[in-house]
């Protein structure tokens, strides 16, 4: 039996969560290492559409967006394209959802407007708006490159000293007189005054380990590529408001994601239960879905040709916003995890947070108080739905 590891933090999971959170760790002179079962980005940070926005119901959620981009622009300034985030609306009530949040985001510092049809055309030549009502904007927002962005945080943590370990699976978290102890892995164990649970997805099986539930459970969404539409390079991320069908460039492809569709081919814009998640399997009804409705909006993508598609997970939670902080029952013991499809614009923030709480005993970039597990446990959660 090797005698266990070291460290001041031991992080499991290295996605861009995880990966963040050791970046500012090792910043500020802790000794962090990072146990990832497969290689970092192996969960969802990969697999991602890489939209930011600022446009939320709640303030905090734009904070953590708004301090993320200077910390992503010095790691890789080439990573994000400030092209707009751009919701469409066919319907009425679709116009009335994106008109009512309009002057509480400004209220909060959001250049955010809406766009009548001469305005989308403009935003996206060739785009079919006979049938659409208008739509909302926000101007500092876009979309990124969630993959590269993971590696220089990766890369910038390495050269920091933080060690990030790939292909461990964490098998057990130990805690002893209501203190973390030790973290075992197939590899080795690892002892660390306090250790950070970022899982993504799997968060809730880790630490179901030493006894801790949260509610975060896996959600299949589901990307597809296609392309080239040259002409389309600098449009926004486009999101149709009542199919939910996103589109966004990637060099001069688009990236498609996709709703799932229910056993009866109904649309299935958010997550209607916590069922068992669906495999990681792209579903071929769903291609079939954005093929129609993608011809429909641009006469460039009449009979798209997907050069490949691919699924991961949402990390969802009961409010569509993650839990981050302190797990109150076990000293040491932390979690940051159930981003619900926000991962990516918040994640930079959030490891600075991370950082802060575990080194000073408070977060000081953004106030995560609200994130608190707490929320789920007799306390009420404060936060409006917000999973597109
Ligand atoms: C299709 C799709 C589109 C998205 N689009 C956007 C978007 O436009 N904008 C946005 O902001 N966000 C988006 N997201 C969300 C974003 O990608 C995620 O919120 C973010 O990547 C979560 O990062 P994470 O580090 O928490 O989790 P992950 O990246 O999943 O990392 C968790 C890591 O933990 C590891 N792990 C799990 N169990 C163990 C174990 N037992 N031992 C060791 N390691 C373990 C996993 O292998 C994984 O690498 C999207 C997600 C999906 C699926």
């Amino acid at each position: 039996m090797t005698s266990p590891v070291r460290a001041d933090v031991c992080i499991i999971g290295a996605g861009l969560v995880g990966c963040a959170s050791a970046y500012q760790l090792a910043k500020r002179g802790a000794d962090v290492i990072v146990l990832e079962r497969g290689w970092p980005g192996a969960g969802s940070s990969s697999g991602g559409m890489g939209g930011f926005r600022q446009q939320f119901a709640d303030a905090v959620d734009a904070e953590l967006v708004r301090a993320s981009l200077p910390i992503i622009r010095e790691l890789a300034p080439e990573a994000l394209a400030p092209r707009g985030y751009l919701f469409v609306a066919e319907t009425e009530a679709g116009m009335r959802e994106l008109a009512d949040g309009i002057e509480g985001m400004r209220a909060f510092g959001v250049r955010v407007r809406m766009v009548d049809q001469r305005d989308i055309a403009e935003l996206i030549p060739g785009i079919v708006t006979a049938d659409l009502l208008g739509g909302r904007i926000g101007d500092d927002d876009g979309w990124g490159d969630p993959r590269l962005v993971l590696e220089r945080t990766v890369a910038a943590a390495r050269e920091l000293g933080a060690r990030i370990v790939e292909r461990q699976n964490v098998t057990a978290i130990r805690a002893r007189d209501g203190h973390v102890r030790e973290v075992e892995s197939t590899g080795f164990s690892v002892v660390a005054a306090s250790v950070l649970v970022a899982c993504g997805a799997w968060t809730a099986d880790v630490l179901a380990t030493c006894g801790v539930e949260v509610p975060i459970w896996p959600y299949r969404r589901q990307i597809a590529r296609a392309g080239p539409f040259p002409a389309l390079r600098q449009i926004p991320m486009t999101i149709e408001c009542e199919s939910g069908l996103h589109f966004r460039p990637r060099g001069d492809d688009q990236l498609f994601s996709m709703p799932n569709l229910t056993r009866d081919g109904a649309l299935e814009k958010a997550p209607t239960s916590r069922g068992p998640a669906a495999p990681l399997i792209v579903d071929p009804r769903a291609l079939s879905w954005t093929r129609q409705k993608a011809a429909a909006r641009h006469p460039d993508f009449a009979a798209l040709r997907f050069a490949e598609s691919w699924a991961c997970y949402y990390e969802m939670t009961p409010d569509d916003h993650p839990i981050i902080g302190a797990v109150p029952e076990v000293e040491g013991l932390f979690v940051a995890a159930g981003f619900s499809g926000h991962g990516f614009m918040q994640s930079a923030a959030v490891g600075a947070c991370v950082a802060e709480l575990l080194t000073d005993g408070v977060s000081r970039t953004v106030d995560i108080g609200d994130f608190s597990i707490e929320r789920f446990r007799g306390a009420r959660s404060t936060f409006s739905p917000s999973v597109l």
